[in-house]
């Protein structure tokens, strides 16, 4: 099973947070691909979403109003992807600011790390970058590029930001569960996104999936360009077992990586019930 064009796409990132596109521009790009139905998805921000709501219109497009909050289960990095929330919804604000200001501090820590690794001026040159100020690792991974202390975005993951590198920073994310509650009183969708890209085992993965289901998600994200074969058809099965919808996403970021493409991604299995149906 091979990733294939599909008019669906409910993952993608804008500049909004660390995408390459401007939320115009990815707009432009989901046209080319015969994309007719996104949603964005930026980590811990809707900002794209005002500024792609009429020209989605103009283009025929259905714009799904998307986050994907970073959260914690276990002491694992885990990202839930919530579709179709209420962006001024106050509280949601509140709990999305929240997650900036969390953001911050971490983005603070790490260029610390930084400098007592005697590499200066990091967290300034990604800050300069990085939307609101706030950079993410990806913001980071650039700088350090620039700064020709790495090769590429890649060996700057592996030498400083991937978890357990010098410059990584654990950071306090909220629980599961209340992210799940967070997206749901915002009448969003909680999708537990790219389930396969954890590093679990099969029976972590399905305690992670139990621990989703009870906290009251809905709905798994199956169809990631970067799944497997075998674990989209794994995780298709942990749908039908637990009574969830699946969803299908690229979780493009832009031109860069070249290996994904906004709207291409595996088909969803038949025995799968589509998030669409609900949104
Ligand atoms: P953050 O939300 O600031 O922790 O950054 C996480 C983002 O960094 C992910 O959403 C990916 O876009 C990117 N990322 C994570 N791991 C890697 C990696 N090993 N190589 C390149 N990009 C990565
Ligand atoms: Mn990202
Ligand atoms: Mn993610
Ligand atoms: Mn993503």
């Amino acid at each position: 099973m091979q990733n294939v064009a599909s008019e669906v796409d409910f993952h993608l990132h804008t500049t909004a947070s660390d995408g390459e596109l401007t939320p115009t521009e990815l707009v432009e790009a989901a046209v080319q691909a015969g994309v007719t139905w996104l949603a964005v998805t930026d980590h811990d921000t809707v900002a794209a979403v005002p500024e792609m709501q009429a020209l989605c219109s103009r283009n025929g497009i259905t714009l799904v109003a998307g986050v994907e909050i970073s959260s914690r289960w276990q002491s694992q990095d885990i990202h839930v992807v919530g579709l179709g929330v209420d962006i001024g919804q106050p509280h949601f604000k509140d709990h999305l600011a929240a997650q900036m200001q969390r953001r911050r501090l971490r983005a603070l820590a790490m260029g610390e790390r930084l400098e007592k690794l005697g590499i200066q001026g990091v967290f300034q040159a990604a800050a300069a970058i990085a939307p609101q100020g706030i950079p993410a690792r990806p913001h980071f991974a650039q700088a350090l590029v620039g700064a020709g202390v790495c090769k590429d975005r890649k060996q700057a993951f592996q030498r400083y930001l991937a978890v357990a590198k010098p410059a990584y920073v654990k950071t306090d994310w909220p629980e599961l569960e209340q992210v799940v509650n967070w997206i749901s009183a915002a009448g969003g969708v909680a999708v537990l996104a790219h389930p396969g890209r954890y590093k679990l085992t099969r029976t972590k993965l399905g305690r992670l999936v139990e621990a989703f289901c009870a906290a009251g998600g809905q709905c798994l994200e199956v169809a990631v360009a970067t799944h497997s074969p075998d674990m989209v058809q794994y995780l298709a099965g942990l749908c039908v077992k637990f009574g969830l919808y699946a969803s299908q996403g690229s979780d493009y970021h832009g031109p860069s990586m070249r290996w994904v493409q906004l709207g291409k991604m595996p088909p969803l299995p038949s025995c799968c019930r589509p998030v669409r149906d609900i949104l």
